[in-house]
């Protein structure tokens, strides 16, 4: 089938297609050329049905007003006598429903990645009395910044409860598959509640790869919904307890039962204050650069608690990346600042108890600042040059050496706490430095980050696809940290 003529737009492809409507990717005749996606609604479907016009001025009126991160942007429509047009915001990485096929399973890393865009929607949607009562993989949009960053969007708003009587005949894999239970009950009244559960759905399909209760046959799936079948969680999954009370809470059959609003915005396996965020990217690196100064000035304890708050939301950040080069040049980063954090830490300890003097200093390990980030490089540059540590001390007795190696020739600048500007000793042979294996320090994992998972890179379930697309991003995307 031919493309449509959109007045002021060129189409270049299809996109996708839904109950009422097909979308296309096109760009904009004039200026900038802007690449938007154009769904397009079939009037002459619309005509026999004024539900379906309602529903459709509906998602207008309300695309229009719902501006977030994480929710589909529209910008403008428009109409000729064949179709309605919704020009929104194109979102590169197609569908979470595709994402899953393609991965078969999500690490559970990235679940809470996108489980925390997804609630910061909807407690946005909450905020303006708005439920969707559609949520599925086919309706949250992936999109991938110029970074790499893949940003997750909730799209196709108004359809909703038109579209749930039409789909529980039309297959397995539509909307029921999604529904809360007490929706396709007879004579069902429901309220916000609805979208809770297929949160959880949604949740349950990316860590085990299919929904609850996906089906051979229609029948078998009505059966199982209509028999409340409890939702078992696959035996041998490997899940974090926080996930695993989660998503136990969301499928909650009863409606009474099942985790609220309130409840489920403060579930710290969520902690969405320290989601990653531009805001919060922007917030640690602030408070590393602060941990920094306090660290150059002498202010250890101060510095400490600088350097974990940030690192908290560093460690969160790494999810945002989908390059394996951005994430672990972020990763080398935040290595660096946590060994910088444990050294800090163990000279409080020592301070606070009258043992002798550690019997090697504590290396600041600027070898470990990844070549790839000359900003990093910067970043200790700024410690030692702004701050000069004094007085410094040499083995050879020389005083006053801000760089880290004496006139002498040695490398052993030792700043007043006693540690190496330099340590070469955490280098291999050639000098370059020795791969790292990203690991959080001890006093990370319980107790100041709820849930995490004990080791961050571990993937969920058995077997998992592998997760690195290619985004194509440069290297050091990924490290920004001055
Ligand atoms: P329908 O109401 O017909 O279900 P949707 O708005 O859900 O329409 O869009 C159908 C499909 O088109 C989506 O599942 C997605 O794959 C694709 N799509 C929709 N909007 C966009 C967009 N803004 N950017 C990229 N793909 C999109
Ligand atoms: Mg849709």
């Amino acid at each position: 089938m031919p493309f449509p003529k959109i007045e002021g737009y060129v189409v270049t492809e299809k996109l996708g297609s839904g109950s009422y409507s097909t979308v296309y990717k096109a760009y904009t005749k004039v200026g900038a050329r802007s690449v938007v996606a154009i769904k397009c609604v079939d009037k002459s479907r619309l005509k026999h049905s004024s539900s379906a016009v309602d529903n459709l001025i509906t998602e207008i009126r309300l695309l229009k007003t719902l501006q977030h991160p994480h929710i589909v942007q529209m910008k403008e429509f428009s109409w000729d006598d064949r179709n309605i047009y919704i020009i929104t915001e194109y979102c590169s990485g197609g569908d979470l429903s595709k994402y899953i096929h393609k991965y078969g399973r999500v690490p559970e890393r990235q679940v809470l990645y996108f489980l925390q865009q997804l609630v910061s929607a909807l407690r946005f949607l909450r905020s303006h009395n708005v439920v969707h009562m559609d949520l599925k993989p086919h309706n949250l949009l992936l999109h991938e910044g110029s970074a790499g960053r893949v940003t997750l969007k909730v799209a196709d708003f108004g359809f909703a409860q038109y579209m749930a009587s039409e789909t529980l005949q039309a297959g397995i894999r539509g909307s029921p598959l999604y529904m809360a239970p007490e929706m396709l009950a007879e004579g069902a009244t429901y309220d916000a509640a609805v979208d809770l559960w297929s949160l959880g759905v949604i949740m349950y399909e990316c860590l085990f790869g299919k929904a609850p209760y996906s089906s051979g046959t229609f029948k078998e799936l009505m059966e199982k919904i209509k028999s409340k079948a409890p939702i078992e969680i696959p035996p041998k999954a490997s899940i974090s307890p926080g996930c695993r009370d989660l998503l136990t809470r969301l499928l909650q059959h009863s409606p009474e039962q099942r985790i609220t609003y309130e409840e489920l915005f403060a579930h710290p396996y969520l902690d969405l204050d320290r989601m990653p965020s531009k805001q919060n990217y922007e917030k640690a690196v602030q408070l590393i650069r602060r941990a920094v100064d306090h660290d150059g000035a002498g202010r250890l304890s101060a510095a400490l608690e600088d350097y974990c708050e940030g690192l908290k939301l560093l460690v969160a950040e790494v999810a945002r990346y989908r390059s394996a080069d951005s994430q672990q040049a972020l990763t080398a980063k935040i290595n660096t600042y946590m060994d910088r954090a444990e050294q800090i830490k163990a000279i409080l300890k020592q301070q606070s108890t009258p043992t002798p003097p550690l019997s090697t200093p504590l290396p600041l390990r600027r070898d470990l600042v990844p070549s790839c980030c000359s900003a990093g490089v910067e970043s200790h540059a700024y410690y030692y040059d702004k701050q000069p540590l004094t007085p410094n001390t040499c083995s050879c007795g020389s005083q006053g050496e801000a760089e880290g190696s004496c006139q002498c020739g040695a490398d052993n600048v030792k700043d007043k706490n006693g540690i190496n500007k330099i340590d070469k000793s955490s280098s291999n042979s050639s000098g370059s430095p020795k791969p790292k294996r990203f690991e959080l320090p001890r006093w990370f994992r319980k107790k100041d980050v709820p849930y995490l998972p004990e080791n961050i890179i571990e993937e969920t379930g058995e077997a998992t696809k592998p997760d690195c697309t290619p985004l194509g991003e440069p290297a050091n995307e990924g490290c920004k940290i001055t």
